[in-house]
């Protein structure tokens, strides 16, 4: 028979931290905890595998599943010595998700399970605290009404706002136990008012439900939305874990808390988190009490009053500080933790690998890479290449003005700027619309998670750096200020107000603000921002990545300042230079469009004329900069139509230029217009067509090569590539222009330079052709932009309308434009690498499409072998990581 339920606690455990698939992330931490001796209120973790048959079953748990529950119940029982229903001193459980991956707040939790109007009687007497007993079972009826039984929190929360006015106070902490009991006579009423039968009274009952719910939270629409953000496939299911609750709430000596390690923020090696006294798990997180600081030092820094834990409690402190070190040592990589303490006795709740900033997964790295915890290679298989975006992108200027508003919580490094918008389906549309917005929220849910992934930052009103704003922000990357108290919030008239009176401001829906995520810092208007310096802890782990990786990283970029950014992140090259964007420029567009439209060849040379030397200072530039590593230069490649006039004035002014009569360049452009552009007069057809294009695009070249010879004395290293390429003979014609080009300009200047000509594999023909065309080629540069399109037959201006369905659908795992399909590009690039071989051993092989920037396609061109990836400026140290982890990862 199999096994579905798990036990842990009193020093032993059925499973252990390498479970995560079976236990969740939570159960097998708790049961790995529970085996190293660290103090776990004992409990059982239903397994994921159940959550697949819970919704086979029909949303019920099947006879033998409740039976082996009910022995786990017996389980907890003989280490608490407490019994499940016990009027006299009642057990009572948490229940609570777990997946196999964090989904923070995706899914349900149901505390101080067990209480009935007898049972809180015993825990009133067994505490010895009525009021303690009374509020506990008031959360739970409003916890349990509000997962289990679906009854509108807000009902709740109005009864308990009515019975504080009605006494005349403002905090939670005013109520009394008389007070509490009358509160969950009114919670009762509720309840058998919105269902119409009465709350669950038997503890077994009360927990079938529990469970039920935390399963069917799976399914929630806020999970799947996260699931699909996240990429968490559906059936993996989530965990369920049934705990012996302890409280935190029983006085001054008890109190509850979250910690991280170190600071997941700056990855600086303190101990991080925060605590309340006398209160329960929840009220950390729900952001409704200011938490404390948990150090001496983190308050003093702060300028806060409230005691540290480490001054409030400096016994359980120590514990816990001890608890830590044992944790990060036993698993190696900075932890997030829950725990709470009991009159004085301290217990862990949870244990995780702590989410982290880029900078801090950095710093970590690199630190524990020095403490001896892991080693250099292990430090670069830590950090996530993508996730290093957030450090590549602009901060405020420190010298630009401002007008700070408000200040909250640094909560998520980096600095944003969007209209200020409300809510987040008004942030999800503008975002849409291509609008940058700044999500306002007096505190963030769950529900708000779309509108956190289309904002470019979020500002709160309410909650702490563990709020689920915060934690939610820096596990996306967005830039978050949390805890802004000075700022109210009117949803209704979609407005924030900062101070009062005459000093006051009003921000409305549209305004432009600035938040800053690494300050804290609300301003108004927009803040210019400055470019990041990489060095410290960045250029350390850079190097050990640079030292463990075998492909090389280039850039794709074609003006002087993308190359100089590209070759400060680390490019060493050129592996795509776009020439058609140098075509773009408004003082030469107007000689483009007179070489398009000319109805001659003498007529195209006159326009090719001036272009020329346009052409040729480009690319000396270019050499300039790059000095002495390899630049790929493409040929002019997109449909000739890009580049026509539009505008009446636009023709006039070609006709200026050109000669011709404004008639007959209408008629040219009607001529050049094609049903099909990406699969019409385009790539080397061109050059085919107009050989002079590319003949002057090659004699441009070769004179700025030579040109940089005589300036530098040191020889560039020019790569000459023809796009878009099916035949071995269309190579085989253009390679004929471009070499007697060459050796026209070297006879010329009585120089030479050493030069390679190569294709792009952009059609599917020929990469199946590529044995044949390396008879030509000297290197291919695999163009998957264009070779997805061709092999999917999916076009790539198009395929926004329906390719986020098919990932939905799982008909893709990802966008195929985004990270390589292997299955068939792959397929493709690996037959045309080897074909290529074959015909010219060591021919250069690389990627210049878009994905030679993600991570993913980085690891399948180092398992197919080719040379260098090339990527946009930004993304090169992404790439030179995602190698580095390539190459470590294949051994
Ligand atoms: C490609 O097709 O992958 C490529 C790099 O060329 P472009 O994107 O300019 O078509
Ligand atoms: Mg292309």
């Amino acid at each position: 028979m199999s096994q579905f339920v798990y036990r842990f606690g009193g020093g032993a455990s059925d499973g252990k931290a390498g479970d995560k698939n079976l236990l969740g992330g939570k159960g097998a931490n708790l049961a790995e905890m529970a085996s190293i001796g660290l103090p776990v209120p004992p409990g059982f973790t239903i397994s994921t595998e159940m959550c697949d048959r819970y919704y086979a079953e029909g949303e019920r748990i099947p006879d033998d599943v409740c039976a082996e529950i009910t022995d786990g119940i017996t389980h907890i029982e003989g280490i608490t010595g407490k019994i499940f229903g016990d009027p006299a001193d009642p057990l009572l459980v948490s229940v609570r998700s777990g997946a196999r991956v964090s989904m923070p707040g995706m899914m349900d939790t149901v505390l101080n399970l067990g209480l009935n109007d007898e049972t809180v009687q015993g825990l009133a007497k067994a505490s010895g605290d009525p009021r303690f007993a009374w509020d506990s079972y008031r959360r739970f009826i409003q916890m349990y009404g509000d997962v289990v039984l679906g009854v509108d929190h807000g009902l709740f929360e109005d009864a308990l706002e009515i019975a504080k006015e009605d006494k005349g106070v403002h905090l939670d902490t005013d109520l009394d136990a008389d007070d509490w009991q009358r509160l969950v006579a009114r919670y009762k009423e509720i309840v058998a008012e919105e269902l119409g039968r009465d709350f669950p009274t038997d503890p077994h009952d009360q927990l079938w439900g529990a469970v039920g719910a935390v399963f069917g939270s799976w399914q929630s629409e806020r999970a799947k939305t996260y699931r699909r953000l996240h990429h968490i496939p559906g059936d993996w299911g989530t965990a369920v874990n049934v705990q012996a609750m302890v409280f935190g709430n029983l006085g001054d000596t008890s109190a509850t808390g979250v910690a991280f390690t170190r600071d997941p923020s700056t990855g600086e090696r303190a101990y991080y988190g925060e605590y309340l006294i006398n209160a329960q798990g929840e009220d950390v997180v729900a952001g409704i009490r200011t938490p404390q600081y948990l150090t001496l030092a983190a308050r003093e820094r702060a300028g806060a009053k409230p005691l540290s834990m480490e001054e409030a409690l400096p016994e359980v402190y120590g514990q816990l500080a001890g608890v830590f070190d044992t944790l990060e040592r036993h698993y190696r990589d900075m932890q997030d933790i829950e725990f709470t303490v009991e009159r004085g006795k301290l217990w862990m709740l949870q244990t995780r690998s702590g989410k982290r900033t880029a900078k801090a997964a950095l710093r970590i790295a690199v630190d524990m890479a020095g403490e001896g915890l892991i080693s250099e290679e292990e430090a670069v298989l830590r950090v996530d290449p993508a996730a290093l975006d957030q450090l590549l992108h602009p901060t405020l200027d420190p010298d630009a003005p401002r007008e700070v508003i408000a200040k909250g919580l640094p909560a998520s490094p980096g600095a944003a700027c969007g209209r200020a918008v409300f809510d987040a389906d008004t942030a999800e549309r503008w975002a849409g619309n291509g609008e940058k917005v700044i999500l306002v929220r007096v505190e963030t849910s769950p529900e708000d998670i779309h509108g956190m992934h289309a904002a470019e930052g979020i500002l709160t009103a309410r909650g702490g750096m563990t709020s689920h704003a915060a934690v939610v922000a820096r596990g996306m990357g967005r830039p978050c200020v949390s805890g802004s108290a000075g700022i109210a919030i009117d949803y209704k008239s979609k407005l924030m107000r900062v101070g009062a009176g005459s000093s006051g401001r009003e921000v409305k829906e549209g305004d432009v603000l600035t938040i800053d995520g690494s300050t804290g810092e609300v301003m108004l208007g927009e803040v210019p921002t400055v470019q990041p310096e990489l060095v410290g802890d960045f250029g350390t782990l850079m190097g050990w990545a640079d030292t463990k990786r075998r492909l090389r990283v280039r850039t794709n970029a074609e003006t002087p300042n993308d190359c100089r950014t590209a070759r400060e992140f680390g490019a060493e090259g050129i592996g795509l230079c776009r020439t058609e964007h140098m075509f773009f420029d408004p003082e030469r567009i107007t000689n483009v469009r007179q070489m398009i439209l000319a109805d001659s060849e003498a007529g195209r040379r006159a326009a090719l004329e001036k272009l020329l030397p346009e052409q040729r200072a480009d690319f000396t530039e270019i050499f300039r900069i790059m000095a002495g590593l390899p630049v790929t230069i493409r040929l002019l490649d997109p449909p000739l139509h890009e580049f026509l006039p539009h505008e009446e004035e636009e023709f006039a002014e070609v006709a200026r230029a050109s000669g011709l009569d404004v008639e007959t360049l209408r008629r040219r452009a009607g001529e050049l217009s094609e049903s099909n552009p990406m699969l019409g007069h385009r790539g080397c057809r061109l050059g085919i067509t107009y050989p002079e294009i590319y003949e002057m695009q090659a004699r441009a070249i070769f004179e700025a090569a030579v040109a940089i010879v005589k300036e530098t004395g040191e020889a560039p290293i020019p790569e000459v590539m023809v796009p878009l390429v099916a035949t071995r003979a269309e190579l085989a014609i253009i390679k004929a222009l471009i070499d007697k080009t060459a050796e026209a300009v070297f006879a010329e200047a009585g120089a030479r330079v050493d030069y390679l000509v190569g294709t792009m594999i952009e059609l599917p023909r020929a990469a199946l052709q590529a044995g044949a065309i390396a008879e030509e080629a000297e290197f291919f540069s695999f163009g998957t932009n264009d070779l997805t399109q061709t092999t999917l037959g999916v076009s790539r201006d198009d395929a926004g309308r329906f390719l986020t369905q098919y990932v939905e659908k799982g008909i893709f795992g990802r966008d195929p434009f985004v990270s390589i399909d292997v299955e068939g590009v792959g397929e493709l690039i690996g037959i045309a690498a080897e074909r290529g071989r074959k015909t010219r051993a060591g021919i250069k092989l690389g990627i210049c499409g878009e994905h030679g920037g993600d991570p993913a396609s980085i690891a399948f061109c180092e398992a197919t072998g080719l040379d260098y990836v090339s990527a946009s400026p930004y993304r090169v140290p992404i790439a030179r990581l995602a190698a580095a982890q390539a190459a470590l990862r294949k051994g």
